[in-house]
């Protein structure tokens, strides 16, 4: 996958994981995680609980080992990379912030086509 498709998927992660932590869980702090891919560094900062932020690195470092060039969703994958529990902790995490974080986008545009 290219550079930026690896960045769009952990800027969905990070966005995703922090909505979630953000409602669930207390004890939320700064932390930074850094990895590289492809020979780029990335320095991410993340507000999240120690339980969300060893999920997410799980997902960064699988991600960061996906060997399929146009990732496909996990879902459909024919070599599935979770483990069964952080798949379904991670697939939780993305249903619940999708669904507000859709939501709310759209109740936004309404807002703007009524102003
Ligand atoms: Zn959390």
């Amino acid at each position: 996958m290219t550079e930026k498709k690896f960045e769009t998927e952990i800027d969905t992660l990070k966005k995703f994981y922090e909505y979630y932590c953000k409602d669930k869980h207390d004890n939320l702090k700064k932390n930074v995680v850094k990895f590289s891919y492809n020979n780029k560094n990335y320095n991410m900062q993340l507000l999240l609980c120690d339980e969300c932020i060893n999920n997410i690195k799980y997902s960064f470092e699988r991600l960061q080992e996906c060997k399929h060039e146009i990732k496909p969703r996990c879902r459909n994958c024919s070599q599935p990379c979770y483990d069964k529990t952080h798949w379904k902790n991670t697939a939780k995490v993305m249903k619940y912030s999708a669904i507000r974080l859709g939501l709310s986008s759209i109740k936004q545009k309404v807002k703007n086509i009524f102003k």
